[in-house]
């Protein structure tokens, strides 16, 4: 197998990771620095991470009746879900092309992954998906809302169907939460099998590493015991917690982000030879002529972002823009043209 591979960023313009490209707001710098400098670093940190799991019911609007389950990144909550599922023959089933840990951690949980094809438009074919659950009946399902590389989010009412009809956990993953506006946290009241995931990554604390897991205690209690002891690290705790605090901030940074992707997204479209998909992330994929050329066009020119060419059939020539500042933005525009020129 392949692993997660991550290029090597020193000196180029980062837009490959779907970061929040604006650093933490510097009203909250002095009491972070307190917070680091009086942090028990002797201990280990609140297993159960209570006051910050508080703190993020309150930011995340998880209904009261519901449990949550801290990782550090979403990352290891997606691997604590295939380990507690992977028994003998146990399937896990995604959509594709999405987000590319959801093979790959099934793979090495040793659970057979079976991925349905979107449509050509990227939209997700509900009677294929049906089917696909009847034939395998999966035990786990992964469905991005909004979906990675794509940015787009699926119909709501399809997603539905798929929950009701599922034999076993849905997982509903909002990484690109922040800056869609649509989301199935309220629906957990409706259906036992479902399961709501969030991350801070792309709120702004990429660094910090902290993913959430939203869902019905019977299920969060099982998944429990296959999370390591300690996960989410003293720093983590005490940070995201405080951070989360003036939530506000972020979600301005969001606000901006989103108001930079309409931007980008129109600047594209003026390009020729340039077709970029509707983006409800804070990213945009886009189709050019020679995506490894323009790739190679951008990285010559300090500019990094994500060639998806070659990962699935669905995105030949397909690259992926995570946003950035509007002064990134401009770079990354500059030396688009010049490499679109050059091949
Ligand atoms: N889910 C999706 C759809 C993602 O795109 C990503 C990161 N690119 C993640 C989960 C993982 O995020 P993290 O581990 O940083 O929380």
């Amino acid at each position: 197998m392949d692993g997660y591979h991550v290029p090597d960023a020193t000196g180029m313009v980062k837009l490959d990771a779907m970061e929040n490209p604006y650093p933490l707001p510097d009203a909250l710098r002095p009491q972070i620095a307190r917070l680091v400098e009086q942090a028990s670093y002797n201990r280990y940190p609140d297993p159960n991470a209570s006051r910050l799991k508080a703190r993020l019911r309150e930011v995340m609007a998880v209904p009261s009746a519901m449990d949550i389950l801290v990782g550090n990144g979403s990352d290891e909550l997606i691997q604590a879900l295939m380990l507690a599922c992977g028994k003998q023959d146990a399937v896990v089933m995604g959509l594709e092309p999405s987000f590319a840990m959801f093979r790959l951690i099934a793979a090495f949980c040793g659970m057979r992954f079976i991925g349905v094809p979107l449509r050509a438009d990227f939209a997700l074919d509900a009677e294929r998906t049906l089917q696909a659950v009847a034939e395998h009946r999966p035990g786990l399902i992964f469905i991005a809302f909004p979906n990675n590389p794509t940015g787009n989010l699926f119909d709501p009412a399809a997603i539905e169907r798929i929950v009701q009809q599922a034999p076993g956990l849905v997982v509903v993953d909002e990484a690109y939460h922040a800056f869609a506006g649509q989301t199935f946290m309220p629906q957990l009241a409706r259906f036992p099998n479902l399961l709501v995931m969030r991350t801070l990554s792309k709120l702004g604390l990429a660094g910090l590493r902290l993913g959430m897991l939203a869902g019905a205690r019977t299920w969060l209690e099982h998944l429990d015991k296959v999370r390591l002891p300690y996960n989410v690290n003293v720093l983590t705790q005490l940070i995201a917690e405080k951070v989360l605090q003036h939530h506000g901030l972020l979600a301005e940074q969001a606000a901006s982000i989103r108001a930079e992707r309409g931007k980008l997204y129109e600047s594209l479209c003026s390009l020729p030879g340039v077709a970029p998909y509707i983006s409800e992330a804070n990213f945009i994929l886009f189709r050019v002529p020679a995506a490894d050329a323009v790739f190679e066009g951008l990285r010559a020119r300090r500019v990094l972002i994500k060639n998806l060419h070659g990962s699935h059939p669905m995105l030949a020539q397909c690259l992926r823009v995570t946003v950035g500042t509007p002064d990134e933005n401009a770079r990354f525009l500059g030396a688009l043209k010049e490499s679109l020129v050059a091949c």
